[in-house]
């Protein structure tokens, strides 16, 4: 069997760590035991206290959390924090919700590590697209009909446009994964439109991936404003656009919850 107990974390290093979608189940056991090795955890609005607690007890856990709107330490002071913990010859893990590497601002704090002559390393995690997949029950390709998987982000700053590449992004055999797009929905849905892709292509939105208080929700394409607006809550929300989205049986239980919303 493999040791998994390799010296990788000496003192005065950095990992940044994935912490996967919130199911603490969903972490890797590289993750689990650097939590655990850890003296000082840095970690996001998004990592949920059963992962926390993980940490041994003489850790020290800084919740350096972002959430939009919501805004605590802005990412200059983070990185600095990082790097001051671990020229103290501190072990830090820095805790990132769902994979460090996708839209997780890892590589200011690569740099920053760099930068100063620290040790910096990555271990993965599972991210919200692959979670949120699991609980449909859905694959995220599909032959023939998406051989193509797009990750974007649709964070915008309040009153500006996003600038995406919309012709790109209407592939009809793609598949595409809209993180940070429940704000954006009603742009996200017009401008995909008026680049092509049809108005009924099948579009499911998860919101709290693999948690307790997750939801799901299948609509189309044109219906995407109002489903984000009416179904989705608080929490983090996922957007999968595209023909592997289908629901199997055909039915559209947002469609029906919109029809009676709009009765109203
Ligand atoms: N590094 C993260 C993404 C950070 S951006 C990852 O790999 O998953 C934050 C966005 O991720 C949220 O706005 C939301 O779109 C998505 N997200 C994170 N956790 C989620 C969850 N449990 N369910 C649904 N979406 C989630």
């Amino acid at each position: 069997m493999t040791d998994f107990r390799k010296n990788d974390f000496p003192g005065g290093s950095v990992w940044l760590v994935g912490a996967g979608p919130g199911d603490a189940e969903l972490l890797t056991r590289k993750a689990e035991r650097l939590i655990g090795e850890a003296s000082v955890v840095f970690y996001d609005a998004l990592v949920g206290a059963d992962i926390l607690e993980m940490a041994a007890r003489s850790a020290r856990l800084v919740h350096v959390g972002k959430r939009s709107g919501r805004h605590s330490k802005d990412q200059g002071t983070i990185d600095t924090l990082i790097v001051e913990a671990a020229l103290q010859g501190e072990k830090v893990v820095r805790l990132k919700g769902g994979d460090p590497a996708i839209f997780g601002r890892a590589t200011e704090e690569l740099e920053a590590c760099r930068a100063a002559g620290i040790a910096v390393r990555i271990c993965p995690g599972v991210t919200a697209a692959s979670a949120a997949a699991a609980s449909l029950g859905a694959s995220l390709t599909l032959r023939g009909l998406a051989r193509k998987l797009t990750f974007v982000t649709a964070h915008a700053r309040a009153g500006e446009e996003l600038e995406l590449d919309w012709a790109r992004l209407a592939d009809p055999e793609a598949t595409l994964a809209v993180y940070m797009g429940k704000a954006a929905a009603p742009q996200v849905s017009a401008k995909l439109i008026t680049a092509g892709l049809p108005a009924e292509t099948p579009v499911a939105l998860v919101e709290n991936a693999s948690l307790p208080a997750e939801r799901q929700f299948h609509t189309r394409l044109d219906l995407l404003p109002l489903a984000a607006r009416t179904a989705l809550g608080d929490g983090p929300a996922l957007l999968l656009i595209g023909a592997a989205m289908a629901r199997p049986d055909g039915v559209d239980a947002v469609m029906e919850h919109v029809a009676e919303q709009s009765a109203d």
